[in-house]
């Protein structure tokens, strides 16, 4: 039997094993049930909460041809099982990251103008819609506007903002949250002893904490875990931690700490081993940012005293600065890079109120020196020379 990854062999079939979307999937099942689907659903969040998976049930539930209740397929019918199989011919998958152009949607466009083959509906299915060109938005608005009575479409995207506003306002929209800490350690749990190994609390936390409510990750990481496990089929924190890398938060605090303290050789060369070490630039920066903003919260609140609250404030400017260049950059390595040498670099210039307390300083030690001197001639009138 050929391997299957977690997220795969444990994807929801319906709408009641979705995990942790409990809004979202009761108002799908009130619009399923009571007959009432929209003729576009747009699903909105982050990465691997489940949006395709929750598009590919709602195709699913509309396809099928004698469902048990419309939110529930039957999963025995001929358009069930080829739907199962992946070769469904009323219902396309269509991927905007790699067909973004016009003439991809004219072909979603034309496909619209036949009549399904199985059941009532043609069913299209766009996931990161966000990446469809201009022109690609404006063909499809014309359908979107009118479409014919037999189709829907389902789009997913991780960014509503760069969906056009015409678009948007013909589609229902749907805002999936990422999963709860608990709800998501519970589902960890449960998913290491259906796989015949134990997860404990505390191991299933830090997964959950990594993962920031994303099943997908969550489920990527549990599956390496697992593979490492001994006799004991116990999946240890250490293995997760040395797994997760999580040697990785003290390479960015050491790397924080060399930037802090303008060390830009010491901050780069940490970098260039994480990067060697297979770091993907764009998480390396989302790390040095969910780390310096922990340490601008423990400052604030007078947990962390090792630094300034006013230069930390300054070098998060910086971050706030580069994170939308690094997201699009086609380089990001370089992002991050410049970014470290810039916030190491700014560190090391003295600062304002340095200068003018160093400055106190020696007028306060020249005056120091002024009076032993004038202790050693009694008498004298120099004080009011000076
Ligand atoms: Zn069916």
């Amino acid at each position: 039997m050929h391997y299957i990854v977690l997220s795969r062999k444990y994807r929801p079939q319906s709408l009641d094993d979705v995990v942790g979307q409990d809004i979202i999937v009761n108002s799908l099942k009130n619009c399923l049930d009571n007959n009432k689907v929209p003729h576009a659903f747009l699903l909105n969040g982050i990465r691997g909460i489940g949006k395709t998976t929750i598009a590919r049930i709602i195709a699913k539930c509309l396809a099928c041809k004698e469902p048990i209740k419309p939110s529930v397929p039957c999963c025995k019918c001929q358009s069930c099982i080829a739907f199962d199989n992946n070769n469904h011919l009323d219902i396309m998958e269509i991927d905007a990251a790699s067909r973004t152009g016009v003439d991809d949607i004219r072909d979603i466009i034309d496909a619209c103008q036949y009549s399904p083959v199985f059941g009532k509906y043609k069913i299209f299915i766009i996931d990161e819609v966000h990446m469809l060109s201009k022109s690609a938005f404006n063909a499809l608005l014309k359908t979107l506007e009118e479409p014919p009575s037999h189709v829907k479409f389902i789009f997913a995207t991780t960014e509503i903002n760069k969906i056009p506003e015409t678009i948007l306002s013909r589609c229902i929209s749907l805002q999936l949250k990422p999963i709860s800490k608990e709800v998501l350690c519970n589902y960890l749990m449960d998913i290491a002893n259906k796989e015949g190994c134990k997860l404990n609390i505390e191991s299933a936390n830090i997964i959950s904490e990594e993962s920031e409510g994303s099943v997908r990750d969550a489920l990527s990481i549990l599956e390496q875990a697992i593979m490492l496990v001994d006799n004991s089929n116990e999946i240890s924190q250490d293995n997760i931690l040395h797994m997760m890398g999580n040697t990785k938060s003290q390479f960015i605090e050491e790397l924080l700490e060399h930037v802090i303290y303008g060390k830009v050789n010491d901050a780069i060369s940490i970098l260039d081993n994480m990067t060697q070490q297979g770091g993907d630039s764009f998480n390396i920066f989302k790390q040095i940012q969910k780390t310096l903003y922990k340490y601008i919260i423990d400052t604030s609140r007078g947990y962390n005293t090792k630094y300034k609250l006013s230069h930390l404030l300054y070098l998060w400017q910086i971050l706030l600065k580069q994170t939308e260049n690094i997201k699009n950059s086609v380089f990001p390595e370089y992002i991050l890079n410049a970014t470290i040498v810039m916030m190491a670099y700014t560190s090391s210039i003295p600062k304002l109120e340095e200068i003018l307390s160093n400055n106190e300083q020696q007028q306060k030690s020249s005056q120091e020196f002024l009076n032993e001197v004038l202790k050693q001639f009694p008498g004298s009138n120099m004080t009011e020379v000076y």
